[in-house]
């Protein structure tokens, strides 16, 4: 039978314009939003409503002088936060009214609603630090996401998964010492924002929570699909998530024009297909995806669409192709695998 999947999607968050030219363009979603419009597929997924988060909400991880400093940015034609990032006159409305919209979806996965839930939400967040926005994000809306679940559902334990591109940073350093938090994060490295090297693996009481696997250009499906059920499956199955949270960026699609990947469509179903088992196993399968880079439009579109299938279970990808695609994986692939388990192990007993 068909799961529930929500999808948060509001014509507001056009309105968000980083200037003109700029790869994080409205286009993204009305390219996604036409996609989701066809009345193939427009009766499948229950349209779940934003709303602005409150200033409260934002300071779990930001301080209130950054918020404060955003909001002052309203009405305003165009505001540079970072050579990347810029605002227009609604930037900061939006902003909030994205943080909003991965709570309601977050509230309407715990409260039973819907399954699984896919925010399709901009500006995205995973760059956005405690007192600055970075590489087109403003406000960090999983890092907020996660403290909502927090709060609000009294969850102890939340995996955040960031296959996008980039490394998370502002992710990373909201629960760099918090052990509620996993953060597993794979990443073209070096590259932006210089972070998410092996060493860092966390501090304190949360020191093995944050996982790095930073890959060399042109990693593709069989490489992700290897070290998600190498190194994420094996320490999940250990961690025991209540809840699974997905930076779901599209960057690593083998065109975009950011990255240097080579996933496919196909190769997302995967993935998306080992979270939710993982969902499956420990938390009746709830699991939330936020959506974060990816700029090649029809890319970007029928990636989602291929992610969003399987969150219905359209489609199911079968454990037989996981397990055979997860055999074409290359020397790269099975060497930083084995650096990553190597700095873990202690940690999580592989
Ligand atoms: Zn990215």
């Amino acid at each position: 039978m068909a799961k529930k999947t929500g999808v948060v999607k509001d014509m507001r968050y056009l309105r968000h314009s980083a200037g003109f030219g700029h790869p994080e363009s409205p286009e993204r979603l009305a390219a996604i939003y036409e996609m989701l419009d066809n009345p193939l597929m427009a009766w499948k997924f229950i349209e779940i409503e934003p709303r602005e988060a409150t200033h409260k909400e934002i300071e779990t991880i930001h301080t209130p002088s950054y918020v404060e400093y955003i909001a002052g940015t309203a009405g305003q034609s165009s505001v540079y936060l970072d050579p990347d990032t810029a605002t227009s006159p609604e930037s900061y409305e939006i902003a909030k009214l994205a943080v909003g919209g991965v709570c309601n979806a977050i509230d309407s996965v715990m409260e039973k609603k819907v399954d699984n839930a896919f925010a399709l939400v901009r500006p995205p967040g995973h760059h956005a630090e405690a007192d600055s926005a970075a590489g087109f994000c403003i406000f960090n809306n999983i890092a907020i996401g996660a403290m909502h679940a927090i709060l609000k559902h009294h969850l102890k334990k939340i995996l955040i998964v960031d296959w996008d591109l980039h490394h998370g940073n502002g992710t990373q350093h909201s629960f760099y010492s918090d052990p509620r938090i996993l953060y597993f994060s794979t990443h073209q490295y070096p590259y932006y924002p210089g972070t998410g090297s092996l060493q860092e693996i966390g501090q304190g009481k949360a020191e093995g929570y944050t996982i790095n696997v930073p890959l060399s250009v042109g990693a593709g499906d069989a490489s992700f699909v290897k070290i998600f059920r190498k190194i994420l499956q094996p320490v999940a199955l250990k961690f025991k998530p209540q809840l699974v949270l997905l930076s779901a960026g599209f960057d690593t699609y083998y065109q975009d024009p950011l990255g240097g990947m080579r996933v496919t469509a196909d190769g997302f179903a995967a993935l998306t297909r080992i979270l939710m088992n993982i969902a499956e196993s420990y938390c009746n399968g709830r699991f939330v995806a936020v959506l974060e880079g990816g700029y090649h439009l029809a890319g970007l579109t029928q990636s989602v669409k291929a992610v969003l299938e399987e969150m219905r279970d359209d489609t199911h990808y079968p454990e037989e192709k996981l397990a055979s695609l997860e055999k074409e994986a290359d020397e790269n692939t099975n060497h930083i695998i084995k650096q990553v388990i190597s700095k873990i192990k202690p940690y999580w007993k592989l």
